[in-house]
């Protein structure tokens, strides 16, 4: 008990001190800077520090993408977005939740598949924000993932050649991460290929499910002064008229239920593979 609370305290600090820094660079806003205290304490608390790792990595990489774009690729605005790239709690805690939630079921049954799922869902967010983010630059026009029509860089549900391939990455860099830092930490030599390639998996599809459900049933509206298609429900000091799918799907529970489902395909895959 005494350790736990230890756990927690050093959480707290890295949180204090990760939360300014992002807050002052304008990462996340206030709300989110709270919303990631509350996930890094859970996170130091019950988590281990592979898992910790594994988060960092995904907050610093797509920080990283984030400031080295707006460094030297100015021209390409998020205008179609809901939000700006400040993060708010809800985007921290859709991104995190699902992965958050199958760490606590680990510390809380030993069993292996949902360790695998806390990675498959960090995977997963890492694939999609990287994916977004890189996708943006892409010099050809994106594509509807279900239609294979032309949509307006950065509408949800759009794909490109350039975000796929980052997507890829994205999911590859965490489980190779995963899998070298487990290895490590059993000094066993080097674990089951499944570790790795069950996160990798999943992650990519992460990203699929995300732009399938954003093509599909992800609220879409279209300003009525502009009528440029946009995420936000107000554009130019006007309502937007919601043009598609349901109003209450915005793309933070597009992200939630994305990262639930892949979590979910990490478990059926690792069941399969046992
Ligand atoms: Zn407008």
């Amino acid at each position: 008990m005494l350790l736990l609370f230890y756990r927690a305290l050093f959480g707290a600090v890295v949180c204090i001190i990760f939360g300014f820094f992002a807050y002052l660079t304008k990462q996340l806003t206030l709300s989110g800077t709270i919303a990631l205290f509350f996930v890094g304490i859970l996170l130091t608390t019950f988590g281990s520090w592979i898992s910790w790792c594994l988060m960092l990595l995904f907050f610093l990489s797509s920080g990283l993408i984030h400031l080295i774009k707006k460094r030297f690729f100015t021209a390409h605005q998020d205008l179609i977005a809901e939000k700006g790239h400040t993060r708010d709690a809800q985007q921290v805690l859709a991104n995190s939740l699902p992965a958050v939630l199958s760490l606590l079921l680990y510390a809380y049954t030993s069993n292996e598949l949902f360790l695998v799922g806390y990675v498959a869902g960090i995977a997963g967010a890492t694939s999609d924000t990287w994916a977004s983010e890189i996708g943006q630059l892409s010099p050809s026009t994106p594509r509807s993932i279900l239609t294979f029509k032309q949509l307006p860089t950065g509408t949800s549900g759009g794909i490109t050649g350039l975000g796929t391939l980052a997507s890829v990455g994205a999911s590859f860099l965490i489980s190779i991460s995963f899998w070298l830092l487990f290895s490590l930490s059993q000094m066993n030599g080097l674990i089951s290929a499944s570790y790795f390639l069950i996160p990798f998996f999943s992650g990519i599809l992460a990203s699929v499910f995300d732009s399938l459900l954003g093509a599909s049933l992800q609220a879409r509206y279209e300003c009525v002064v502009c009528h440029q298609w946009t995420e936000q429900t107000v554009h130019h000091g006007q309502q937007t008229h919601l043009i598609k799918g349901l109003r209450w799907l915005d793309n933070d529970k597009v992200n939630f239920f994305s990262g639930l489902l892949t979590i979910v395909v990490a478990g059926m895959l690792w069941r399969m593979l046992q």
